[in-house]
C-alpha cells in the first residue's frame, strides 16, 4: 500500500503562483446574545487552477471560509488575497454554487442562465451566446426552453453550474453541491464537473461531506478541526497513474484507500 506522508497543513509552498492567500484568517459571528468564533488563524496557498477539497465536522467552518473567499464575509482577523489584491466585497471572478441552487421556477433554462448578466447589466447578447455554447458542450443542448419542473434533480444542479460559468468566473466555490442528488446522479455529475472544472482551468474550491467525492476529485484535501476551527491538516493527493484521472478511476487506484482511511480515522479523532 502506498505510504501516505503526514502533512503539517500550512502555507505549503507552492510552485505556482497563489492565486488564494489566506493569512491568519479568523472570523467570529456576533449575534445579540453571544459570540461564534467560527475560524482561528487559517493560513493556506491556493495556486491556479488547483483543486482542493475541504471536509471536517458539522457545524465547523467550511462554508463561514467559502463565504469569505467569495467576498459575502469580511474576516475579523488576518487577510483574504485574490491574485494578490484583499478581497473586498463580491466578483463576477467567483463564481458560488450551493447545494440547493434555487432555478427560477418561471424561467426556462436559457432564462435562467443569463439572469446573473441582466442583474450585473452585463452584455445581453454576449451572455446569451456564452450560456448556448455551455448548454450545448456540457450535453443540455436541446433543453434550452425547458421550464426546471421539465428537469431531473442532476440536470437542474448542471443548469446551476452552467449559470455560475457563464460569467467566467476562474474561481469556483462549490458547497455540497452534490449532497441533495441520489447516488448514481452524483457519481455522474462528479464525474462531468470535474471535466468542465479542468477543461476551463478554473481553480475550484469544493466543501463535502463525502469523503470519497473529496479525494477523488481534488488535488489536495484539507481538514478542518472542529470550532474554532483551524486548518488540522493538508493532503496532497497524487496517483501513479497520472494526474489527469478522473474521479471515477481514482477511486480504483491503489492509493485511494490510503488516503481513505488516513483522512477518515483524522476525521473520527476529532
Ligand atoms: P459548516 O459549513 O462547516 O457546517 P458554517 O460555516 O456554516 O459551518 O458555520 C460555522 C459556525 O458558525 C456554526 O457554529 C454556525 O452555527 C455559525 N454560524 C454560521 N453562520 C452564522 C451566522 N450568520 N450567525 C451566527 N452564527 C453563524
Ligand atoms: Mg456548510
Amino acid at each position: 500500500m502506498a505510504r501516505i506522508e503526514p502533512s503539517d497543513g500550512i502555507d505549503r509552498p507552492l510552485s505556482a503562483p497563489a492565486h488564494i492567500v489566506m493569512e491568519g484568517v479568523g472570523l467570529s459571528y456576533f449575534t445579540l446574545q453571544q459570540e461564534t468564533e467560527a475560524l482561528r488563524d487559517v493560513c493556506f496557498e491556493i495556486a491556479r487552477g488547483e483543486f482542493i477539497s475541504i471536509v471536517g465536522p458539522s457545524g465547523c467552518g467550511k462554508s463561514t471560509l467559502l463565504s469569505l473567499i467569495s467576498g459575502m464575509l469580511t474576516p475579523t482577523q488576518g487577510s483574504v488575497r485574490i491574485d494578490g489584491e484583499e478581497v473586498s466585497g463580491t466578483s463576477s471572478k467567483v463564481g458560488y454554487m450551493l447545494q440547493h441552487d434555487h432555478l427560477f421556477e418561471w424561467r426556462d433554462v436559457l432564462g435562467n442562465l443569463t439572469v446573473g448578466a441582466e442583474i450585473r447589466r452585463m452584455d445581453r447578447k454576449k451572455a446569451r451566446a456564452k450560456a448556448e455554447t455551455l448548454l450545448e458542450r456540457y450535453g443540455l443542448g436541446g433543453f434550452a426552453g425547458y421550464l426546471p419542473s421539465q428537469l431531473s434533480g442532476g440536470m437542474k444542479q448542471r443548469v446551476a453550474l452552467i449559470r455560475t460559468l457563464v460569467a467566467e468566473p476562474d474561481i469556483l466555490l462549490l458547497d455540497e453541491p452534490f449532497s441533495a442528488l441520489d447516488y448514481q446522479t452524483r457519481l455522474t455529475l462528479q464525474e462531468e464537473v470535474f471535466r468542465i472544472i479542468k477543461d476551463q482551468g478554473t481553480t475550484a474550491v469544493l466543501v463535502t461531506h463525502d469523503l470519497s467525492e473529496a479525494i477523488s476529485m481534488a488535488d489536495r484535501v484539507m481538514v478542518m478541526s472542529s470550532r474554532p476551527s483551524t486548518i488540522r491538516s493538508v493532503h496532497p493527493i497524487t496517483f501513479e497513474e497520472g494526474s489527469h484521472l478522473s474521479p471515477w478511476d481514482r477511486r480504483q487506484a491503489g492509493r485511494y484507500n490510503g488516503y481513505f482511511n488516513a483522512i477518515w480515522k483524522e476525521l473520527e479523532q476529532r
